[in-house]
């Protein structure tokens, strides 16, 4: 049976120090700048990925660390608590995944060990459409075998990080969905080279937050077969395969995000006198920053629980999604809670406050909605008709 472990081990303390370290280097101005110009933290992924962070969870036999999802969460929580956005490269962590469960020996083997050096970057998913949304079964993205190929043919939206990865996890329709049993059959998964690809079309877009986001267009796209990741036709079981790792490492940027918040906001509460107190002396301002804190620290122990019997090997569908949903709430409670104390100083950008409050929304939203997370608690924890 699975124990959460309530404090840290030596080993995840030196784990954290040493990212901590690395984002001393890259503080708010940084962050702010890119912002601002809405660029890639390139300098800062190149030396997380050079230092092996972001290798974590590849196997050791592969290049990487082989360290658990806890390692994983505690690396991206470390790099949103120190003020920057693990956004720009949460998603190497989870993507792999797919490779690493469903991929053949040749691809691992072809690709982890250069996914771990830095010499491929694989951070971008290309799974939202326009016409289909949260609705994945939908999307009209096809790719139809020809020979020794498969041409891609549709439009994905919202996906991020395409311009600087150099490879994509993408989720296509092999089998038009009225040919198919069940509607989550007949997709399929491929992990494919995105660098000069013949009628691939990127289209960046200005996003509320700096998130490096586009909309795609496949236009008679030719991929080599050799592309396609496991079976043709399960890719859907693969993608949910690989939802509990992705819920509980957004889960560890939210609680990075909500302690940020949280530190910020009491020590400008302590220290900001007005009608000849400090504000943090009102209960209107303290309790609002204690309920955030008692939000976090809730929501900590659910992402550890999940991470626990993630990296046991046992089920953790509900845990995951409920980690996913109390630490985005978290985050944006503390947000709430940050920009508040701050009176109009929360909305200047020279404090961060309101780069921060932008990038945490995010997670109420994406990868998955927190109604949806709620859907899965309804149906699959409680045992309640689906509702939609
Ligand atoms: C900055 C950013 C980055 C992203 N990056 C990626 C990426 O890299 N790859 C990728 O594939 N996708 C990405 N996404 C897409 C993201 O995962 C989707 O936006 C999300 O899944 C919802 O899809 P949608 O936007 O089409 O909303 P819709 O599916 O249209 O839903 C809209 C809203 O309706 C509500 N809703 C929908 N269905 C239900 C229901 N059954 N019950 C209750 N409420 C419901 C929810 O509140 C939902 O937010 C990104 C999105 C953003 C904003």
């Amino acid at each position: 049976m699975a124990s959460i472990e309530l404090s840290l081990t030596e080993d995840q303390r030196a784990l954290r120090a040493g990212v901590m370290e690395i984002c001393k280097r890259y503080p708010g101005e940084y962050w702010r700048d890119l912002d601002s110009r809405r660029e890639y933290p390139d300098k800062f992924v190149t030396e997380l990925t050079e230092a092996g962070y972001l290798a974590a969870l590849i196997p050791q036999e592969y290049g990487g660390a082989g360290l658990g999802i806890r390692e994983g969460g505690l690396i991206l929580e470390t790099i949103n608590y120190s003020g920057g956005n693990a956004g720009a490269c949460h998603a190497q962590m989870y993507i792999m995944g797919t490779v690493l469960r469903h991929g053949s020996e040749a691809q691992k083997r072809e690709y982890l060990p250069k996914i771990a050096t830095g010499a491929l970057r694989l951070q971008a998913f290309g799974v939202t459409e326009p016409n289909s949304g949260s609705d994945t079964t939908k999307l009209q993205t096809t790719a139809i075998r020809k020979g020794d190929r498969y041409v891609v043919n549709g439009q994905k939206m919202f996906i991020s990080r395409v311009l600087q990865s150099d490879l994509m996890l993408l989720l296509a329709r092999t089998t038009p969905v009225d040919a198919v049993k069940r509607k989550t059959d007949g997709l399929s998964v491929f992990l494919i080279d995105i660098r000069n690809l013949k009628g691939f079309e990127v289209r960046p877009l200005r996003m509320m937050m700096n998130h490096s986001t586009n909309a795609l267009f496949f236009d008679n796209v030719e991929i080599p077969a050799t592309s396609l990741i496991g079976q043709e036709g399960k890719g859907f079981s693969y993608i949910l395969d690989g939802m509990n790792a992705e819920r509980i490492l957004v889960a560890s940027d939210s609680l990075g995000d909500a302690r940020w918040f949280t530190e910020k906001a009491v020590a400008y509460s302590n220290q900001r006198v007005i009608f000849g107190k400090p504000i943090g002396a009102n209960q209107g301002v303290q309790f609002a920053i204690a309920k955030a804190h008692v939000s976090t620290d809730a929501a900590q122990l659910m992402r550890d629980k999940a991470a626990v019997l993630f990296d046991a090997g046992q089920p953790c569908g509900g845990e995951a999604n409920m980690a996913k949903y109390l630490g985005a709430e978290a985050a944006w409670e503390a947000g709430n809670a940050c920009i508040d104390c701050h009176g109009g100083y929360g909305y200047a950008e020279e404090y961060d406050v309101e780069r921060k409050f932008r990038e945490c929304r995010l997670y109420k939203t994406a990868p998955v909605n927190n109604n949806l997370v709620l859907a899965y608690v309804g149906e699959h924890v409680l045992g309640m008709p689906r509702s939609y």
